[in-house]
């Protein structure tokens, strides 16, 4: 069955102009574009967005960062789309992540990791919710 899942291209990976190639990482991989945003968080924003890690040590770290440039985000449709982009992206640390997935080409250290990918359904729709309106999609 055809699922989706949300994504964010982080500023790391915006700064070093690799917004183009990890999209065409995405379609090659199978997964349509279903909405497409960039832009730049607020700190209140990403704080917001971030919220479910305010108790971990990082989270202030988390909030400068994904607020301290342009982002893109996506939803992507494929069939079992969250476990499917959770493989193509890599493990959390670039540095422990499978040779070629999008974190290990792409990601400097397991904060400035490249990309975002939901981790589970209801996450996705809570994370696309957060950007896109219905009719933002197509
Ligand atoms: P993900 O689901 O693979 O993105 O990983 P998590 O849900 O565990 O963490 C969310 C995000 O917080 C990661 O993608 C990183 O950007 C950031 N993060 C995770 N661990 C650390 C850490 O130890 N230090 C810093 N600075 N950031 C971290």
């Amino acid at each position: 069955m055809s699922t989706f899942t949300f994504t964010i291209i982080k500023p790391d990976a915006v700064r070093a102009s690799n917004i183009g190639n990890i999209l065409a990482m995405i379609n090659k991989a199978g997964f349509r574009i279903v909405a497409m945003k960039y832009l730049k968080l607020s700190e209140q924003q990403a704080g917001q967005f971030y919220a479910v890690h305010a108790h971990r040590p990082f989270y202030s770290e988390l909030v400068a960062f994904m607020s301290s440039g342009p982002i893109v985000t996506a939803v992507l449709e494929k069939e079992d789309a969250v476990a499917s982009f959770r493989t193509l992206i890599g493990a959390t640390n670039p540095a422990e992540a499978a040779e070629g997935t999008i974190r290990k080409l792409y990601a400097a250290n397991v904060g400035e990791n490249a990309v975002h990918g939901s981790d589970s359904d209801e996450n996705a729709q809570i994370e696309a919710n957060f950007f896109f309106s219905s009719l933002d999609r197509f």
